[in-house]
């Protein structure tokens, strides 16, 4: 059943069970639109109540509902607090449907974006020059970091290389590359297909993937789809072996899409024994918990080998479950609130001015998020923003 018919079918059958809210008000003090502007509208029971006076025909304006339909970051802290199980997530998807099938309206980065997911060989060449600028010392963008990375090799000829020098085989996985990550920052896939090999792990990319389609799912575009159809062809021949990312946004749309089982690296590395690292890290350590990981996926830490692998003062950021403001497209859409929202996350950074800090996250566009903000709020500060993976790499190499 394609994605549209599941969630016409959960709205239409099963309205009562999806529109089930019973008002208790337990979502709203987990809901960063909620604390942000103290709106009843803008929160996730508003947004409910609004959804379902709109399917009865009794929204006062259409305008109104479109507008708090793209208030929300779509991160999920409202179902993990729900005690009577109302699947926000599905009925958002839904509603951004109908949105966008209704306006047609989307933000001119986000369309050019969208296009370029579904032409990987086009995506390359266009960022390019990302890559060279970041090389080279130059942010294209402030959410941008630089940092060296590789120009033109992929992650299918990374996983290739370190196969062969695989001494002895333990385990086969298939590694999701996530068009973003693989475009903007391949030495953060090239670092998980490390770890994995220092841990004797044989890794296969899959050439023909696509990219996942949660940026179209974030915004209501139907593409999402054919991205589907194509990585079920690609995925679900074999679903005995293991899909890992090292992307939580991509993790959970592929969860939703594949039969194949899709985990997170760093819960697959918690399940194993992890090869002793040469060195740790002796910064001290904060890591931020994307809400795709924390809230979609339920993995609510980092298994605790993987913490001592990686080094010994390591923390949990406060309010290190609330969405960092990035949330699919949401920094590039609604960029005043999703300033507002990290500046909030950072602001704890002020008591360790002076130290030497990481902070760390498990996606690209956390990192992207954390980078910007904390170039902004302390720009002469030793703080450092490094995806998790990367730094259990270095202890590696
Ligand atoms: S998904 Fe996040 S922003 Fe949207 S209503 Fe739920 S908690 Fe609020
Ligand atoms: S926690 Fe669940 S039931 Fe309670 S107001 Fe929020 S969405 Fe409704």
């Amino acid at each position: 059943m394609s994605n549209k018919e599941r969630i016409k079918n959960l709205l239409t059958q099963e309205s009562e069970k999806l529109l089930n809210c019973v008002h208790c008000g337990l979502c709203l003090d987990q809901c960063p639109t909620y604390k942000l502007t103290g709106n009843e509208s803008n929160s996730p029971r508003g947004r409910l109540a609004m959804w379902r006076a709109q399917n009865e025909g009794r929204a006062d304006s259409k305008e109104l509902v479109q507008h708090y339909t793209s208030e929300c970051l779509g991160c999920l802290a409202c179902e993990t607090a729900c005690p009577a199980n109302v699947p926000y997530g599905e009925i958002l998807m839904e509603q951004r449907q109908q949105q966008y099938e209704e306006t047609g309206k989307l933000h001119p980065q986000v369309k050019i974006v969208a296009g370029l997911t579904k032409k990987p060989g086009l995506m390359k060449a266009a960022t390019l020059p990302v890559r060279i600028m970041r090389n080279f010392g130059f942010s294209p963008d402030p959410l941008i970091p630089t940092g060296k990375t590789s120009l033109f090799k992929s992650s299918f000829k990374h996983a290739i290389n370190n196969n062969q020098q695989l001494a002895e085989t333990k385990e086969k996985v298939r590694f999701f590359t996530g068009c973003h990550t693989e475009n903007f920052y391949p030495e953060i896939n090239f670092a998980t297909l490390d770890v994995l090999k220092a841990n004797g792990i044989e890794v296969e990319v899959p050439a023909s993937q696509q990219c996942c389609g949660a940026l179209h799912e974030h915004t209501g575009l139907h593409d999402k789809d054919e991205l589907d159809k194509k990585n079920c062809d690609v995925f679900d021949q074999q679903i005995d072996v293991p899909i890992l990312t090292n992307a939580a946004g991509c993790g959970l749309s592929l969860k939703h899409a594949l039969k194949s089982p899709v985990k997170d690296v760093l819960s697959y590395l918690g399940e194993r024994d992890l090869t002793q690292p040469k060195r740790k890290q002796t910064a001290k350590i904060f890591i931020d918990m994307p809400c795709h990981l924390y809230h979609g996926q339920g993995v609510q830490k980092i298994p605790q080998n993987v913490l001592e692998a990686i080094g010994e003062d390591i923390h949990y950021a406060p309010s290190c479950q609330d969405c960092c403001g990035a949330a699919g497209t949401y920094n590039i859409e609604k960029a005043e609130n999703s300033t507002k929202i990290i500046d909030g996350k950072v602001e704890f950074l002020n008591e360790y001015k002076g130290q030497e800090i990481i902070i760390t996250t498990a996606n690209a566009i956390c990192m992207q998020q954390w980078h910007a903000a904390v170039k902004r709020n302390f720009p002469h500060e030793n703080f450092k923003v490094k995806h998790i993976i990367s730094l259990l790499a270095e202890n590696y190499t």
